[in-house]
């Protein structure tokens, strides 16, 4: 103890962090942990731990601005207080002042990087219904939130319900009830079913999960789908979990596995100050560099609660409603299918704020359920023909989008959300266009039909109706289903 102590001592009256001492031409392009200096990647950890305690907790927040070394002296931070300074000194302006800082955030984004899924998507009717949800998020939400959502292609529940229970369950998980074990015949139908999907999205089923409303740690068997998840879609997938302390045996091993594989990084959802502790105490620097805390307890600095499940219906009680500016309306980021295993179902889903319609913060397009692969198969090409047509068909009735304000311009029209407004104009068809959508009661044939009157080519409707139809303004919201 008293070694620790002279250790932590050294450690902080040392000088702040030399970049000098380190061959750096890292700068943002680390490539694997394993190509960093352990010296450095020691330092990294420490700046990690510092930022998540500064992130969780609002007492250490206050003794840090209070006097920084006693601080970081009480809670075993070994780091110079110097080269973080930035983070509570509004003197300090500039962080390439603070090169471990700088550094380490580098570090840190590149670990949580997912490659560009649109991209490979090889499906292109699933590529372009896709691209239609992104365009449409755009205008729906934050711009921060916009950038940071993912639009997974695919996820996958290994049980039924949470056990965790979380009062804010943006997706009002269900009470844990069942789990899909690793049973041969299980495992036959888990890798059949992720070879169809692999069949279907190409590379970008490897950006997949093994969770939703539910915790990937519920399933004791998680790693073992994990490792045929990898050797079908070459990639592991991304986990996140409220139950790391569970069992520490297993999430270690999941840890090492990702590290082994070199994927991206997992997630802990912190619920409260104590659990941090312990997952400090619990796991290593070097098992926790590649893991992500999301923090969701009381103290946490910029904890987010999204408008959304059970969340939402707190926040109604209070009389905060829909129409509010919320930061976040959902946590949903899959745009494309949403499988439970226990239940052989999938859904196809997309993102949006949650409201009466979608109080889950997703919309579902379609849903079914399968005995096998093959029967899978035969259900998601219905559904890609039923949900996305490349073109807008004869038969499509026409609308704007129901959260879009339609206003006429000089020489079109503009939608506008409060968080974008899209102009189409400088052309008189525009503006004959927007009229005629805007009564919402024709179709893709009638309009055409309409302006072939006035002697407009149906190439050129078609060409302009598409237009629309990319960037996700009209309306193809789905109806809700039950169940
Ligand atoms: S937030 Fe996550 S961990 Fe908590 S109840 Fe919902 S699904 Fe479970």
């Amino acid at each position: 103890m008293m070694m620790q102590t002279e250790e932590l001592q050294q450690e902080i009256i040392t000088p702040p962090f030399n970049i000098k001492e380190f061959c750096l031409d890292y700068h943002d392009s680390f490539a694997t942990i394993d190509q960093v200096d352990p010296k450095l990647l020691a330092k990294f950890s420490q700046v990690k731990r510092f930022q998540e305690r500064w992130e969780a907790d609002g007492k250490f927040r206050e003794q840090v601005v209070q006097d920084p070394y006693s601080a970081f002296f009480r809670y075993g931070l070994k780091l110079n207080p110097e080269d973080v300074r930035l983070k509570w000194d509004t003197s300090c302006k500039d962080i390439l002042q603070f090169p471990l800082l700088k550094l380490s955030q580098g570090f840190f984004d590149r670990l949580d990087k997912v490659t560009d899924i649109d991209s490979e998507v090889s499906d292109s009717h699933i590529r372009a219904w896709r691209e239609r949800q992104i365009a449409r998020t755009s205008s729906q939400f934050n711009l921060a939130f916009h950038k940071v959502i993912q639009h997974i292609p695919v996820s996958f529940e290994l049980s039924k319900g949470c056990s965790v229970g979380c009062r804010f369950c943006a997706v009002s998980a269900l009470k844990f009830s069942d789990i899909f074990l690793y049973t041969p015949e299980n495992a036959k139908l888990w890798r059949g079913v992720l070879e169809v999907m692999t069949g279907f999205l190409g590379t970008a089923a490897g950006n997949g999960f093994c969770y939703w409303a539910t915790d990937p740690l519920d399933n004791p068997d998680y790693d073992k789908f994990c490792l045929d998840f990898y050797a079908i879609t070459g990639s592991l997938p991304q986990m996140t979990t409220a139950q790391p302390l569970k069992n520490i045996e297993q999430t270690r091993a999941i840890l090492k596995l990702s590290r082994e594989k070199n994927a991206i990084c997992n997630r802990f959802s912190i619920l409260s100050l104590k659990m941090l502790e312990k997952v400090h105490q619990e796991f290593s620097d070097e098992e926790l560099l590649n893991v992500q805390m999301n923090f969701l307890n009381d103290e946490a600095e910029n904890s987010v609660k999204a408008h959304a499940g059970r969340q939402r219906e707190a926040n109604l009680k209070k009389g905060q409603g829909d129409e509010e500016s919320h930061r976040q309306g959902t946590i949903a980021c899959v745009s494309g299918f949403l499988f439970n295993m226990v239940e052989r179902s999938v859904k196809l889903i997309s993102p949006c704020n949650a409201d009466e319609r979608w109080p889950l913060g997703y919309m579902v397009y379609d849903q079914g359920t399968f005995v096998d692969p093959d029967d899978l198969k035969i259900l998601i090409e219905r559904m890609i023909q039923d949900h996305m047509p490349r073109m807008l068909r004869p038969s499509d009735l026409i609308c704007f989008r129901r959260d879009l304000n339609y206003q006429t311009l000089v020489d079109g029209f503009q939608l506008s959300t409060r968080i974008k407004t899209f102009k189409f104009h400088h052309d008189s068809l525009w503006k004959e266009l927007g009229a005629l959508i805007h009564q919402g009661q024709y179709t893709t044939a009638e309009i055409t039909q309409l302006l072939a009157l006035k002697g407009v080519t149906s190439a050129n409707i078609s060409f302009y109706l598409n237009v629309l139809f990319e960037r996700g303004v009209l309306d193809f919201e789905p109806q809700p289903q039950e169940g």
